[in-house]
């Protein structure tokens, strides 16, 4: 068999290395330039590849197409493969038909980072032979070839779910559906939302589909689905502090936890939920509670510095995620916002704003957006462009007691490389501010 793969980042090329020592014959052929990292790689596996253009005699010749992410469907080569009758398919599928080990995907507008790393953090304390990956780490077609385990927590992105055809996590995890990434739905919210349904669209009565029964856009989908799988719908109140409580029988404690506020709750419920149902003991789910660390960028508490916490949620990038990061801000906040605007309505925020902020400090190139939605209030609201100046603007707001919050609602590339940039050049001014107060 003939395979061609288009697009050489993590998952093009953990797709090239499996089916490569699946004994196929491949070409990896990249439009752009290929990171050095990756050109390393295919060398090493002597995969033969092309950059910076298409050879269509050589992709034509496919059996199969295997598709990254990145691309979208509707571009033009993509259409002709389909019209030539070539399949072309995601690494997400190609690599779930090499495997019959246990898949949890994970997906949603928010919170599938954490869940994802939770719930593989919940399964390796309970000792099971587990690997992550997806859209965080590893290509789940990597992990395959190079590190197969019997259970993989995956990330998935709506992007890898459009490109299945009969995948099917055994669980999966559907945490929340908000607007992002609109335009690649032709800026239909209808359509993203059948994309992330995409996770159970193959799901059989075998399989586990745990989802929030909160969230409206979900709802209104799933009333007019008959499904065959066991569902396990989170809502409600499970939570009494300090306590998460699944049933009679499992009730954790969230006090040692580092996760906090009521998302990472329901986030952590969900995780806890397919660690039970795959069979992980409640007193290893409760040690994995314990000592569980997320990735940086996410609600990171960096310091207190003169009597301020300093917090940086550079991940938040959408209003979603803003609104669950204030609602879990106990003190009263200066807020750092702003960057290039993917077209947000913060109305959602009003009642929160006028709770929790004391001062507002826009981060961005162009602050026009904010400056009108909060000029209104009663409270400061100021004009920065570097990290640093938003950092010191946001200490001379703050008193003892307060917590500065970087939560932009924003994406980073009007200053930054990309949101972990923002983050640590935030973390970088946070730090200094010790210096300062020595000198
Ligand atoms: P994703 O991988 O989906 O982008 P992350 O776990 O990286 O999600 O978190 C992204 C942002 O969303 C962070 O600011 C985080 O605090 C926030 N967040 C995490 N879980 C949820 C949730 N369940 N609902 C809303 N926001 C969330």
């Amino acid at each position: 068999m003939n395979i061609v793969i288009l697009g050489a980042g993590e998952s093009g090329t953990g797709a090239a290395i499996l089916a490569k020592q699946l004994g196929y014959q491949v070409f990896v052929s990249e439009k752009g330039t290929i990171n050095q990292k990756y050109r390393n790689e295919l060398e090493a596996k002597k995969i033969p590849f092309e950059e910076n253009k298409h050879t269509l005699e050589r992709i034509f010749a496919a059996d199969e197409v295997i598709k990254s992410p990145g691309i979208p469907d509707q571009i033009k080569l993509i259409q002709d493969l389909l019209k030539a009758g070539i399949p072309v398919i995601s690494e997400i599928e190609f690599a779930a038909k090499q495997t019959n080990a246990t898949v949890i995907g994970i997906t949603g507008s928010n919170g599938k980072t954490t869940t994802t790393n939770l719930t593989y953090h919940l399964l390796h304390t309970a000792g099971f032979s587990v690997g992550i990956g997806g859209n965080v780490g590893f290509s789940f077609a990597k992990l395959i070839a190079e590190n197969p385990t019997d259970f993989y927590v995956l990330e998935l992105s709506s992007f890898q779910l459009d490109g299945i055809k009969v995948f099917h996590p055994n669980i999966a995890i559907l945490l929340n559906i908000t607007p992002d990434h609109l335009d690649r739905y032709d800026n239909k919210m209808e359509n993203y939302i059948r994309s992330k349904f995409r996770i159970i669209e193959n799901q059989n009565a075998a399989d586990l589909f745990i989802y929030n029964a909160e969230d409206e856009n979900m709802r209104s989908y799933l009333e007019q689905q008959k499904l065959p799988q066991k569902c396990q719908p989170v809502g409600g109140t499970y939570y009494q502090n300090p306590w998460l409580i699944i049933d009679e029988k499992n009730r954790f404690d969230m006090s040692q936890c580092s996760l906090k506020g009521p998302h990472n709750r329901f986030n952590a419920y969900c995780a806890i939920q397919a660690a039970l149902a795959v069979g992980a003991s409640p007193e290893a789910i409760q040690k994995g509670l314990d000592t569980f660390e997320n990735s940086p960028h996410r609600l990171e508490v960096v310091a207190t510095q003169e009597g301020i916490e300093y917090i940086n949620d550079s991940k938040a990038t959408n209003v979603d995620a803003v609104f669950y990061a204030l609602a879990s801000m106990e003190k009263p906040v200066v807020w750092i916002v702003g960057g290039t605007d993917k077209g947000n309505d913060y109305t959602p925020l009003d009642q929160l704003v006028r709770e929790k902020v004391k001062a507002i400090i826009c981060l961005g190139l162009d602050n026009r957006k904010l400056l009108a939605v909060y000029s209104s209030l009663d409270i400061p609201i100021i004009e920065t462009q570097s990290a640093a100046e938003a950092v010191h603007r946001a200490r001379e707001k703050a008193e003892t007691g307060d917590a500065v919050l970087l939560s932009p609602a924003c994406a980073s590339f009007d200053l930054f490389r990309n949101y972990i940039d923002r983050g640590d050049q935030f973390k970088k001014a946070v730090l200094e501010i010790k210096e300062l107060e020595n000198f």
